[in-house]
This record gives C-alpha cells, sequence and structure tokens, in this order.
C-alpha cells in the first residue's frame, strides 16, 4: 500500500544522500564520544575528524534544488490561472524529464483558449492543456521513468496520476494539496495509494530563493 509522508527537510532522512554532511558528523559525534579513550589501541581505529575545507554550507539540498527547477519550469507556462511545473528524477539525483502546462505541440496558444469557464463550453481551457507531469513523461531523455521520483508543485490530477502510475514513476513529492477536495484529486489519491506510489509533502528548507542575473552579467 502506498504510504504518505509529511516532512520538514531539515528533519528528513531523505537528505541522507545529499551530500557527505551526515557522514562526517556522525563521524566527529562518535569521535568526540570516545575521546577519553586517547590513549587506547581504539584510538586509531577512530574515524578522522572532518577537517574545514572551506566548503559552503547554504548551498541548496538536492530536494530543494528539483523543486526549485519545477518552479522555474512552471514560469514558461502561458496560463493565467495555474503555472505548474514538474521534474522527474532518477534514483542517482539525474533529472530526466521537464514539463508545464501548456497546449500541445503545434497547437497555437494565442489561438486556444485560457478560460477557466465560459459560456461557450468548447472556450475551456481544461479541454486543451496539457498538464506539467504529462509533458515531463513524454520529453523525458532516458529510456522510461521506472522507479524515478516526481517534483511537482502541486499534487496531481487523476489524469496525471494514470500517466505516473503508468510510466513507472514511484514517489511523488509535492508542494501543495490546495485541491484534495476536488472529486478528480481524491480519485488521483485513490489511485495513488492504491498503486502504492510514495506520497510525500514537502517542506523546501530553503522559502524562498532569489536569481539575481546581475551579478553575472558584465558591468
Ligand atoms: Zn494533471
Amino acid at each position: 500500500m502506498g504510504k504518505e509522508t509529511i516532512i520538514n527537510s531539515k528533519s528528513s532522512n531523505h537528505e541522507i544522500n545529499d551530500d557527505n554532511n551526515h557522514v562526517h558528523q556522525s563521524s566527529s559525534i562518535d569521535y568526540e564520544q570516545n575521546s577519553d579513550q586517547s590513549s587506547s589501541l581504539l584510538t586509531n581505529l577512530l574515524p578522522i575528524p572532518p577537517v574545514s575545507t572551506g566548503k559552503r554550507n547554504d548551498y541548496l539540498i538536492w530536494w530543494d534544488y528539483f523543486m526549485s527547477i519545477a518552479y522555474i519550469v512552471s514560469l514558461r507556462s502561458k496560463d493565467p490561472n495555474t503555472r505548474v511545473g514538474a521534474c522527474i528524477v532518477n534514483d542517482e539525483n539525474r533529472i530526466v524529464g521537464l514539463g508545464y502546462n501548456g497546449m500541445p505541440n503545434n497547437c497555437s496558444d494565442d489561438e486556444l483558449p485560457w478560460f477557466r469557464t465560459n459560456d461557450d463550453p468548447m472556450q475551456i481551457k481544461y479541454l486543451y492543456v496539457c498538464h506539467a507531469e504529462v509533458n515531463a513523461i513524454l520529453n523525458k531523455n532516458s529510456y522510461d521513468c521506472k522507479n524515478c521520483s516526481i517534483f511537482v508543485l502541486l499534487f496531481p490530477c487523476n489524469d496525471c496520476a494514470k500517466m505516473i502510475i503508468q510510466a513507472g514513476i514511484k514517489r511523488i513529492v509535492y508542494l501543495s494539496d490546495r485541491y484534495s477536495n476536488d472529486i478528480k484529486f481524491k480519485a488521483s489519491r485513490k489511485l495513488l495509494v492504491m498503486a502504492g506510489i510514495e506520497l510525500i509533502k514537502y517542506q523546501p528548507k530553503q522559502r524562498q530563493i532569489l536569481i539575481d542575473f546581475d551579478q553575472f552579467i558584465d558591468k
């Protein structure tokens, strides 16, 4: 059965692969706990304490990085109400697919409607828009998405849930579940739980990230 987890990145054990910091930290603690045995033979077997290398500490951790990319990708969307981005990552932390919500290829997003409601039922966007998750799966640059994670800003709808399951994606990491009372999202959750997909509501460690091109632009 699927399981749902709400995690805060500060306490997440999902960060264990993020870098070697955790290993260094635990080694350091072990070393200090045993430092009173400095004359014993054991001392020679203890881990060497970390040496400061001057490495930055405020770099983006992996999950914040993937969610940031999903966010950046969402900025490509032309939808005036809902911008969604998706980033598919394999188990080696490599990005294999990106997508945002938009009109299908070769279908003009200047001609098709972006309205949520309209007197003319043909003028409603839901008939035409491809969701971010679907685009990310279809745009993938790997053979398949088996055992991948998908990072999305919003919990996926039921149509995307079907695609995610069929693509072999095993984990969904999302920020917002704001439409959880909508029947499409209830059906989505039902399917995803039934299929054993891991569902993680994520709270990024870095809540805001500034992109400042100016610091690289030659004056
Ligand atoms: Zn969807």
